[in-house]
């Protein structure tokens, strides 16, 4: 029974897609023109042979630094000679993603070793199930319709919500329950919550594992991000600074790469009227937004000339970039979740900090 092979494996991994391995995205047709040529083919050629075996991957990782930056390696060979600060920074944070998961899994089997897990009846490890939600009722004002068409993510979401694999992007671990919408445990956080649809599961698998980081060398502070959204808008606007707003009112030139903040700047050092979201007049535009227009300029950069610090692919929209960076990191850190499943613990096991790298030598090999 399906339900039962999950229990025992309930992160179990799922196959590797030749098409991500091979880079064939096919919302991403292949220029033609493609400058990486020689560079690409020496990489499919590796990625063949990784494929052959894709689960012993992440199966022969040594769950520490080293094994971390192996595995990233593997998967992501050009990083051998470019953007290899990519390497040290995302193992460390796959240490840090490990060894957090498995703190949560110790602190769930001490839970229940005293039998009092917060998931109550849902507590898969005690025998409980996921409670089946109505799609039909109006849990928290559930809109069918935009159950069906309101997810920017553009993942699947199919209504009537029988779960399978099919319904989530790979790598995202299926979750215990037979359809969507319901309340369930979630097997790496060990919290019960509600999901509506197969996005809110991903957003959610993505909040534990935190799989996004800055892919920029000089960043200050990389951190790991929960969502892609605030990824995309800590590369965008403190990095890649695809737009900006410079102050043209006496001599302020004031800069700043966000909207809302520039609003805020006019409103709160040059006394302009906070516009209300709604303002709208009909052949007139509001004198704050018209200085916000004033003030916006553009980035003249074009998105193929930033190259997948990964795998040297480009792309001619920074969306699309950024959609593929961000599927180098899934691929990365949720693999990580094998390992977790498979790390033999009990309530007992002390699982030591993670130390922070010391200073990181300016060659590691
Ligand atoms: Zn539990
Ligand atoms: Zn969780
Ligand atoms: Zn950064
Ligand atoms: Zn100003
Ligand atoms: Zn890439």
């Amino acid at each position: 029974m399906a339900v039962r092979a999950l229990i025992i494996n309930p992160i179990a991994p799922r196959p590797f897609l030749r098409k991500f391995l091979l880079n064939e995205d096919p919302e991403d047709p292949e220029d033609p023109e493609d400058p990486e040529d020689s560079d690409d083919e020496r990489a499919r050629k590796r990625q063949k042979l990784m494929e052959a075996e894709p689960t012993k991957l992440i199966d022969d990782t040594a769950p520490n630094f080293a094994g971390f930056q192996q595995h990233v390696l593997k998967l992501n060979p050009l990083l051998d000679t470019s953007n290899n600060y990519l390497v040290d920074r995302i193992a460390h944070q796959q240490c840090l993603r490990y060894k957090g998961l498995l703190n949560l899994r110790v602190k769930h089997l001490q839970a229940i070793a005293a039998r009092n897990c917060a998931c109550g009846s849902m507590c898969i490890a005690l025998g409980g199930s996921a409670n089946i939600l109505d799609p039909k009722g109006d849990q928290r004002g559930l809109d069918p319709l935009s159950a069906r068409y309101g997810n920017s993510d553009g993942d699947i979401t199919p209504l009537e919500g029988a779960v399978n694999k099919h319904s989530f992007p790979q790598d995202i671990p299926i979750p215990l329950t037979a359809s969507l919408p319901a309340e369930f445990e979630c097997q790496l956080c060990f919290k019960a919550k509600k999901f509506q649809k197969p996005s809110d599961w991903v957003k959610h698998v993505h909040e534990d594992v935190q799989p996004f980081t800055c892919t920029w060398e000089r960043c200050q502070k990389p951190k790991m991000f929960k969502r892609k959204a605030d990824w995309v808008r800590h590369e965008n606007e403190g990095h890649r600074h695809l737009e900006w707003w410079t102050c043209d009112d006496d001599d302020c030139r004031y800069k700043c790469y966000r909207r809302e903040n520039f609003i805020q700047h006019l409103v709160r050092e040059h006394k302009f009227v906070k516009p209300k979201a709604a303002i709208k007049r009909a052949g007139s535009i509001h004198p704050t937004l018209a200085k916000v227009e004033q003030c916006h300029q553009e980035t003249v950069e074009l998105p193929r000339n930033e190259p997948c610090r990964f795998c040297g692919k480009t792309f001619h929209s920074w969306k699309k970039l950024t959609v593929h960076l961000a599927k180098h990191m899934e691929r990365i850190s949720l693999s990580v979740l094998e390992l977790v499943a498979k790390k033999e613990l009990d309530e007992d096991t002390i699982i030591n900090p993670v130390y922070e790298p010391t200073q990181c030598p300016p060659t590691r090999r």
